[in-house]
């Protein structure tokens, strides 16, 4: 797309409509300090990629109504993929996060990149077709990983439960099928972006904790996604806590929080004492067929997170925190444990104004965020570019 001088293209008047909102031309100029003359040749050419629509007619004072615009979310679609240690659940969503093809299937990420890579990208030609959209039309890939990832090249670094994954390149890969930009990220990182875009979108601090076979959280404060300078911000399952005394982690280290407080770890406890229980699916059923060993487990499980967790509200300070993840599946008793110990630890003033609920979101966290990630890149002012760049090269 051409740029005026200073830089102010249809692109970057594209961010002003990002929101979805119907603006007028009038309105636009005052936004963006341009003469209504320029404003009207960039919407020109956000009206001829698609990205714009004529919508509605705002109320007017007298005279002829001027005609609004709005972003028209249809115009494109993204995949949002939340893959995991043995399911892997797969989107297709429009630029509004809709979802329109969707699947959920058993995969093992062990398996290693090239295994589970391919079955995406097969996955994801299947879905397009399943929802009539060309491949063309994809403008962004956003994936979820089971481990850390290095945000900025999408590598996962060190997954302790990814063997043959540590420093591949999953954007080159799926690229050679999809010459989109592909963005690849945490899952819990992605979880706490869905589990804000679905259930908090006012709330601009809030904790989200994943809790399952390992336990993690995505920091979203100041409205933003806090990944760190290495993408670990938030890993808090490895945080050592005074009950892991002598009980080694798979890291390699000794007194975890995952090694004590994780759904493997509980299960183990449960067997010990003669319970048949096996899968997590398992150990919410015990919960919630109210066997008191089983409370007791899973509640003594709330207090180690919340142990950990009252550190972090006094770094964060965050005003929600939210408990996702299978075992939260357990519903209120994860949660009692860990308020048990926050509330009486925390900072009084912290926790005054500290809710600490189930999440919002629930199993659809992960998806909604893979969305968020690949649509805020697709519609920023370089995946705009982009799109006229592709447009132009294939001559459509
Ligand atoms: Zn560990």
């Amino acid at each position: 797309m051409t740029k005026i001088a200073g830089g102010f293209g249809a692109s970057e008047l594209f961010q002003f409509l990002r929101d979805g909102e119907p603006r007028t031309r009038a309105e636009l100029a005052q936004l963006t300090g341009l003469a209504r003359s320029t404003i009207s040749l960039r919407i020109d050419e956000l009206l001829q990629h698609g990205l714009i629509t004529p919508v509605g007619e705002a109320v007017s004072t007298g005279g002829r109504p001027p005609a609004q615009i709005a972003l028209n979310p249809g115009a494109r679609v993204v995949v949002a993929a939340d893959l995991g240690v043995t399911h892997g659940r797969v989107a297709i969503t429009d630029l509004s996060g809709a979802i329109l093809s969707h699947v959920l299937e058993d995969l093992v990420i062990a398996n290693g990149p090239v295994e589970v890579l391919d079955w995406l990208a097969l996955t994801i030609t299947k879905l397009m077709t399943e929802c009539g959209r060309p491949l063309a039309d994809l403008v962004a890939v956003g994936i979820g990983l089971p481990g850390p990832v290095e945000h900025e090249s999408g590598k996962p670094t060190n997954p302790p439960i990814m063997p043959g994954w540590d420093g591949f390149d999953v954007p080159a890969y799926l690229a050679e099928t999809f010459p989109v930009p592909i963005l690849v990220d945490n899952d819990v990182n992605i979880m706490a972006l869905g589990e804000r875009a679905m259930g908090w979108p006012d709330t601009e601090d809030i904790i989200y904790v994943k809790v399952s076979t390992g336990i993690g959280s995505g920091i979203i404060g100041g409205g933003v996604l806090q990944r760190g300078a290495q993408g670990i911000a938030g890993d808090i399952g490895h945080i050592r806590i005074p009950r892991g005394t002598g009980v080694v982690c798979k890291c390699g280290n000794e007194g975890c929080l995952e090694a004590v407080a994780g759904s493997p770890a509980i299960i183990a406890d449960l067997r010990g004492a003669g319970h048949d229980v096996s899968t997590v699916a398992d150990l919410v059923a015990l919960v919630k067929s109210g066997d008191t060993g089983a409370i007791q487990a899973v509640r003594q499980a709330g207090r180690d997170i919340g142990e950990v967790l009252t550190v972090c509200v006094s770094i964060v300070n965050p005003s929600v925190i939210t408990i996702g993840g299978a075992l939260a599946q357990a519903g209120e008793h994860i949660i009692a444990g860990v308020r048990e110990v926050v509330y009486s630890r925390a900072t009084p003033f912290a926790a005054e104004y500290l809710s600490i609920v189930q999440s919002r979101a629930g199993e659809m966290a992960g998806v909604a965020g893979a969305s968020i990630m690949a649509v805020e890149r697709a519609l920023s002012p370089e995946g705009i570019d982009g799109m006229g760049a592709a447009k132009a090269a294939t001559g459509d």
